[in-house]
């Protein structure tokens, strides 16, 4: 079967990726560089798979305008899918597939750096030194040898982040609903509660996935358990931290540290060069100016390993689908018809 595949949101670097996992004369492309919402929908005409990333608006009235232009495949390529109606999309006929695992080091490394250059203020000496400021006043950082870390999620991310930290020498604390106790009696990680991995931790770091029941699950009163100077990672999903509680805390001086490379209101800026042009977003604008907070616009997928990993997924996706062959093990989300 010949098959067009939509694909939204799209950088050079995915283009890239893409063609080298599967040659034009194998898979036909529409590469579109604007987001998939409702308003761009009817831009899928003619395909028969669409393609979408982290801040594609894959709602309802977006699933039912595929479903009547008859796409039959909607393949994210990343392992979140909190920004689609997977009964919408159930309901409009549509298999939804994901990337289910891709290198989760690419991830738990961009974490650990974010912490490392937070700790030993990198980021402000990078800036010194070229303004040839050779000061070393306000950079004094701290061990992480011997010091906590709390781990929120050990899935693959959250495991790959709590080796590393226990590779400094790190006391590893971690909380899941699902603990995977083989793996912290190897590492000899403790699993604890919310509120004493809250606590207790020097360094807390989010690898849970966003749903209705985590959102927000670091606001007000969450922030008020931590330990003064603590430093907090969040490479997750945005909308797990309230904001504004955020500003408060930083704006009280009770964290050491926050690292962000998601960020709840993020869809329309990350990824963007907005360089030059009025930040509209009142709460990032004031992140963006505390010194000890540090932020990357989502770029933490984005090593050639995981790219590479992404592409592969995808592509094998839809070509199982234009062959009726099965998807890739662990990536349907929701069958529709081509997935029976
Ligand atoms: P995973 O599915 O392997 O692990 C998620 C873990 O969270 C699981 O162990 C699960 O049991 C646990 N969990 C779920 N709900 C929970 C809750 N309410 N309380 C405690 N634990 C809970 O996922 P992963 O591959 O490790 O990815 C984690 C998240 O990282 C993804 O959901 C995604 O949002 C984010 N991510 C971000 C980037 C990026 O570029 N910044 C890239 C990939 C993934």
């Amino acid at each position: 079967m010949e098959m067009l595949t939509a694909v939204y949101d799209t950088k050079p670097y995915d283009r890239e990726q893409l063609l080298a996992a599967a040659p034009r004369e194998t898979l036909q492309w529409q590469f579109w560089d604007f987001r998939l919402s409702t308003d761009t929908a009817r831009t899928a005409r003619g395909a028969q798979a669409v393609c979408v990333f982290v801040n594609d608006a894959v709602d309802r009235p977006c699933l039912q305008t595929l479903g009547e232009l008859g796409v039959k495949l909607l393949a994210l390529r990343c392992t979140g899918h909190n920004n689609v109606d997977l009964p919408a999309a159930a309901e409009a006929g549509i298999t939804v597939t994901r990337v289910p695992a891709y290198s989760p080091y690419a991830v738990a490394e961009h974490a650990v750096a974010l912490l490392m250059t937070l700790n030993r203020k990198i980021h402000r000496a990078f800036n010194r030194v070229r303004e040839q400021n050779f000061s070393l006043s306000g950079l004094v950082g701290t061990d992480l040898h011997g010091k906590t870390a709390g781990i929120f999620g050990t899935g693959k991310i959250g495991r790959a982040t709590a080796q590393i930290l226990h590779g400094f020498g790190m006391r590893i604390l971690a909380f899941d609903t699902f603990p995977a106790s083989e793996w912290a009696r190897q590492l000899g990680v403790e699993y604890v509660d919310a509120r004493t991995l809250a606590r207790e931790s020097d360094v807390i770091s989010l690898h849970i996935p966003l749903t209705p029941e985590t959102r927000h699950i670091i606001r007000g009163e969450t922030l008020e358990l931590m330990k003064p100077g603590v430093f907090l990672i969040n490479v997750s999903r945005g909308r797990l931290i309230d904001t504004t509680a955020l500003i408060a805390a930083l704006k009280a001086d009770k964290l050491g540290g926050v690292a962000l490379d998601v960020y709840e209101e993020e869809e329309g800026v990350f990824f963007e060069d907005l360089s030059g042009q009025v930040l509209h977003d009142d709460e990032l604008a004031r992140l963006l100016t505390f010194p000890k907070v540090l932020v990357t616009a989502h770029q933490a997928f984005l090593t050639r390993e995981a790219l590479g990993d992404i592409a592969r997924t995808t592509v094998a996706n839809l070509e199982a689908l234009a062959a009726a062959r099965p998807f890739v093990d662990g990536s349907v989300l929701t069958a529709g018809p081509a997935a029976r």
